[in-house]
């Protein structure tokens, strides 16, 4: 496999005010396609610590990423220093000059004459367009290592990774990757039940299985390399799929939230939310997707009694007895918000986030979910467990997973 280096740079990654995220985002795409980084640094905006750091790794890496520094501005110093580092002059490239000319007029915006700086490279770099901001990427061959420079805005260096950085290495690598993974996202089990399931189980040979959690999720990788890893990890996948049914909510690049509008769309519904102890984290999940329109009418924030009467019509019997935090009033809130808001269905969330308001008989992570269609209704109560972002997440969480089923 290849010899891969990331190299982020910023004062700001090294003096505390920012963690270096750009690493761990590259790390994880290249690690999915079956490629692993070897080392990692992070400089400040020094000169000679980004040239030592340059020549060094181009010196033992065949791959080298680098993030940060291609702005417009006095401290976005990248190009200049790594044209010095290979001993290459600066010269004005009119492609990204094109490129960065297009950004501004495509915007109606007028150009900063400091943007122009940005289209100094290195002699004989190539450039990396750059569709999300103005500072084009390049990348440039010294030595035996071929190094990219990408912008450190997390969303730009993304998209250049997959588009252009990844292909240029998977062709330097030989076409196909060694190692393809495949993730499957499971809902509602542990971590370690998920892996008791697995027990007895025979993957086909040559898939490699493992585990990991991004709560409230457990992410199931299933990896394979070689000529048949696309055959081979259908199989497993179905096998997997079948073995957790149904708590595989997505593959890799799907969402819960993402799962939910689609279906919606599909079948043509809308949602109302009432959201209690959840304070608006699912209205946000949904409305995230582009095109939630289709599908979300509206999310009510009920948190005190009052807003759950006079936005929901929650009797007042409800609310004294049993209270806001029972079967009763979830199942009140899911009706009220559906009635109000005309949408097909109403979801309704209340519950004790904590740490404080928890009783012997209702504590901290007690949860109520209700759904309503006008026909079909369905209720129930939670407990989770957890602080009280944990029990807010995995609330939500589960309102979703409710929609989904
Ligand atoms: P710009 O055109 O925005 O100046 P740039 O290539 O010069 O782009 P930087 O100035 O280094 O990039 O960083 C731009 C922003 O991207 C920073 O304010 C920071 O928020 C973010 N950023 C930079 N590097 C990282 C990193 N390693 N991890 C996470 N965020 C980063
Ligand atoms: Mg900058």
């Amino acid at each position: 496999s290849l010899n891969i280096a990331v190299l982020a740079t910023g004062d700001e990654l090294i003096n505390g005010e920012m963690a270096d995220t750009n690493t761990s985002r590259i790390a994880g795409i290249l690690g999915a396609h079956g490629y692993t980084v070897g080392e990692s640094r992070v400089v400040g905006d020094v000169e000679e610590e980004i040239e030592s750091a340059l020549c060094d790794l181009a010196g033992k890496r065949e791959v080298v990423i680098v993030t940060g520094g291609l702005g417009p501005t006095e401290d976005d110093l990248t190009a200049r220093i790594a044209a010095k580092a290979f001993g290459r002059r600066l010269v004005l490239n009119d492609e990204a000059l094109a490129q960065i000319r297009a950004f501004f007029a495509k915007r109606n915006m007028e150009m900063n004459p400091r943007n122009e700086k940005q289209a100094l490279l290195p002699l004989k770099s190539t450039i990396l367009g750059n569709r999300l901001g103005t500072a084009p990427g390049f990348t440039l061959h010294q030595q035996n290592c071929d190094l990219f420079f990408l912008p450190g805005v997390p969303k730009e260096m993304v998209d250049m990774l997959e588009q252009q950085v990844l292909p240029r290495i998977q062709q330097r690598s030989g076409g196909t990757a060694p190692l393809q993974e495949r993730i499957l996202k499971v809902f509602g089990l542990s971590e370690p039940r998920v892996e008791e399931l697995f027990d007895g189980q025979t993957l086909p040979t040559g898939v490699a299985l493992a585990f990991g959690v991004d709560f409230p999720f457990v992410h199931v990788k299933l990896r394979a390399s070689g000529e048949s890893a696309e055959p081979l990890l259908d199989r497993a996948e179905v096998q997997t799929r079948q073995l957790l049914e149904p708590y595989v909510f997505a593959n890799g690049q799907e969402t819960l939230a993402g799962n939910v509008g689609r279906m919606l769309t599909d079948a043509g519904l809308t949602i109302a939310l009432a959201e209690s102890c959840t304070g608006g984290i699912v209205a946000g999940m949904l409305t995230e997707l582009p095109g939630a329109s289709a599908f979300f009418e509206r999310g009510a924030v009920t948190y005190s009694n009052t807003a759950k009467h006079d936005w929901l019509q929650v009797p007042p019997e409800i609310l004294q007895n049993p209270g806001a935090v029972s079967e009763a009033c979830a199942l009140a809130m899911a009706r009220g918000i559906r009635s109000t808001a005309g949408s097909d269905l109403g979801l309704a969330i209340t519950g004790i986030a904590g740490p404080d308001g928890g009783s012997p008989e209702k504590p901290v992570g007690t949860v109520f979910l209700a759904l309503s269609d006008g026909q079909n209704e369905q209720v129930k109560g939670y407990r989770f467990s957890g602080e009280r972002d944990r029990i807010r997440r995995m609330a939500s969480c589960m309102a979703l997973e409710w929609v989904r089923r």
